[in-house]
């Protein structure tokens, strides 16, 4: 399994040389397994370069689109992906709807069309499915693509957000963001639950968007999680490799590698020996 990051940034793309070393792009991450399945996690900006690169291989796609939620950062560069304008070619989509008599298909249909984009969802000529899956929803199997299995865990976040676990040849990826994992609403997911989930995962992708101190003046309750809880859960669950991801647009460069050397100083107090990176556009890791 090999994945790679197209976007990192959340909340909104950013440009500019104070950003050119970890990129600008909003939420995408493509995963191949080695069945050879094509994943692509979110639909931020960053799949539309995706979009043009799979364009190049000349070939008819079929692709799984994995939705962590609907916030624009994770849907915006969908109407921008060029794949879904070839007929031949077809999209899975998964995700949790969230509300009671909503599909999955909502988080991406409602940006386009109306006035929003000239383009209609349903107007795509791409063939599309949808499977509408989340542990909150009551759907909580595990679902199979290629040789992979894949399990979801219902996250902290305003409006809702899922998190991912692909498992192929006994690796394991883990796509957790949009999730705070401090948060005190009274029917919060524990850190220790998230940890049961994470157990000895090979690598962690984590939303780390914020510093302690940023949490503790200003953002908590926004369904965010700082680098340090992000050490903490790493630790806890014993990960091989946590990847630090979902970086705040207000953090250049220079902030997000000083919270990495942070992280990685609060990792070994915690007697953990995970690796930790920060994603950055155009990294890939290969379990
Ligand atoms: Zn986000
Ligand atoms: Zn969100």
């Amino acid at each position: 399994m090999k994945a790679t990051f197209w976007g990192v940034r959340g909340s909104i793309p950013v440009s500019g040389k104070k950003y050119v070393k970890y990129g600008g792009s909003t939420l995408c991450t493509e995963v191949r397994l080695d069945s050879g399945e094509l994943l692509i996690l979110d639909a931020g900006t960053g799949i539309r370069p995706l979009g043009v690169k799979l364009m190049k291989e000349n070939r008819v796609l079929h692709m799984h689109l994995l939705l962590s939620h609907g916030h624009m950062d994770h849907v915006q560069g969908f109407p921008f992906f060029a794949p879904a304008y070839i007929h031949k070619n077809d999209i899975t989509i998964y995700g949790c709807p969230q509300v009671p008599g909503r599909t999955v298909a909502d988080f991406l249909s409602r940006q386009m069309g109306d006035v929003y984009f000239p383009v209609e969802f349903d107007g795509l000529p791409a063939r599309r499915e949808y499977v509408n899956h989340c542990a909150i929803c009551g759907n909580s199997d595990s679902i199979k693509i290629g040789k992979a299995r894949i399990f979801s865990i219902g996250n902290n976040h305003p409006g809702g957000s899922i998190s991912y676990k692909i498992v192929e040849k006994k690796k394991s990826f883990i796509y957790m963001t949009d999730n705070e994992l401090g948060s005190a609403a009274p029917d919060a997911t524990s850190m220790e639950t998230f940890a049961e989930f994470c157990k000895h995962a090979d690598i962690l992708v984590h939303d780390a968007q914020y510093t302690p101190r940023e949490y503790a003046t200003r953002t908590k309750g926004w369904g965010h999680s700082t680098y340090e809880q992000c050490a903490r859960l790493a630790a806890m669950a014993q990960v091989k490799t946590l990847v630090l991801f979902h970086h705040d647009p207000e953090h250049d460069d220079r902030a997000v590698d000083a919270m990495l050397d942070k992280t990685r100083i609060l990792l070994k107090k915690l007697g953990s020996r995970a690796h930790c990176v920060s994603a950055r556009e155009g990294m890939s890791l290969t379990l």
